[in-house]
């Protein structure tokens, strides 16, 4: 056990501020720690939840800390304590490699589905009442259309997109049986840092692989130019990580106000940009040369994933502020400040 660990309380407890209480899982990982800061800020109480296999405890901010694995049912009553008080959970907790997910699939359902069901038996005994759950593009699968809404079929094509898809299921399943008012949020390509210490310490995307590439002075590689898109490299939406996390604030409120109990939105900027123009950004942006390696396609990628974001933009008035640049810019700011970024 590591850092300011917290065992006992619950989200009501002494830290209690203005506002609500909200607890999040994985709030000490890249993107739930940039979550639990906007909602600091915001002058809520925050208990993050974490194993820490990903995380830091010192992301946590002023949260208190709870180190537990949600997928464990032997700790389902030290979830149901920290959750005490709660008025409502960001749950993004998880497994995210699509790789690892195909080698370990009952890992993966155990993990994201056990963790999931956990949760909301948990939420369920304490009366927590709201759910943002973190889910992804990767439900999607392959699709065909260039821009993808949220009600196109759901055939995801790995055991990562399968357990999130699986995930959304356990929400809406919940909604019907006692009242959860549950909101879907599917992430399409998440970079970038919102402040310099909170980077993604894991090397496990594009950007970041390209980083660990330069900084070990040898050429980025292209999973495939042999792709039918305008430069034979794979399209994704990328999205600025404070982008992600504005979008869950919103959806809380979304939560606290709307009668509509169980939803599902696309985060993304509704724009693609091929893995070269990645690369070409990182150029400009570092100064290095980032002459590319083409390698062979990597299994499972889908030539082109954009999400449509027409819905988000409509219900909670939100779009996406930050371009490509800022994503790439804010990246190689925390990769070269900070001691954790890219090292796990
Ligand atoms: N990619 C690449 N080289 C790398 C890492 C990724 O060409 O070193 C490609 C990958 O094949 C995909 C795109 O970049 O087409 C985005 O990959 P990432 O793993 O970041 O996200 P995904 O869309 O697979 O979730």
């Amino acid at each position: 056990m590591r850092g300011r660990l917290w065992l006992g309380g619950n989200c009501g407890g002494g830290n209690r501020v203005m506002g609500m209480s909200i607890g999040v899982t994985g709030g000490a990982g890249y993107i739930g720690a940039h979550i639990v800061r906007l909602l600091e800020r915001a002058g809520h109480a925050v208990v993050v939840i974490d194993d820490l296999s990903y995380g830091y405890a010192t992301r946590a901010g002023h949260a208190e800390l709870v180190q537990l694995d949600l997928a464990d049912t032997a700790e389902l009553p030290r979830l149901q304590a920290a959750l005490d008080g709660c008025s409502a959970v960001v749950h993004v907790a998880g497994r995210k490699q699509v790789g690892e997910s195909v080698e370990r699939p009952a890992w993966y359902y155990q993990q994201n589905v056990g963790g999931m069901a956990n949760l909301l038996l948990a939420m369920e005994a304490q009366g927590v009442g709201r759910l943002v759950f973190s889910s992804s593009a990767a439900t999607y699968g392959e699709p065909s259309v260039g821009r993808v809404r949220e009600d196109i079929d759901m055939k995801p094509i790995n055991p990562y997109g399968e357990s999130k898809l699986v995930g959304e299921w356990l929400a809406r399943d919940a909604v019907r049986a006692w009242g959860l008012r549950a909101v879907n949020l599917r992430y399409f390509n998440v970079a970038g840092a919102g402040w310099d210490d909170l980077g993604d310490p894991a090397v496990l995307n594009l950007i970041p692989m390209v980083f660990q590439k330069l900084a070990a002075h040898r050429q980025p590689v292209i999973f495939g130019d042999d792709y039918p898109t305008e430069d034979g490299t794979c399209v994704r939406d990328y999205i600025h990580v404070l982008d992600i996390a504005s979008a869950h604030m919103i959806a809380l409120d979304y939560l606290d106000g709307d009668d509509r109990p169980f939803d599902a939105f696309n985060i993304g900027t509704g724009a693609g940009n091929s893995v070269r123009q990645v690369i070409e950004m990182i150029g400009e942006v570092t100064g290095l040369d980032v002459t590319p390696e083409i390698a062979p396609r990597r299994a499972g990628d889908p030539p082109v994933l954009i999400g449509e974001v027409e819905r988000i933009n409509r219900v909670f008035g939100w779009k996406a502020d930050y371009d490509l640049r800022s994503i790439v810019d804010s990246s190689w700011r925390a990769w070269q400040a900070s001691p954790d970024v890219g090292r796990r």
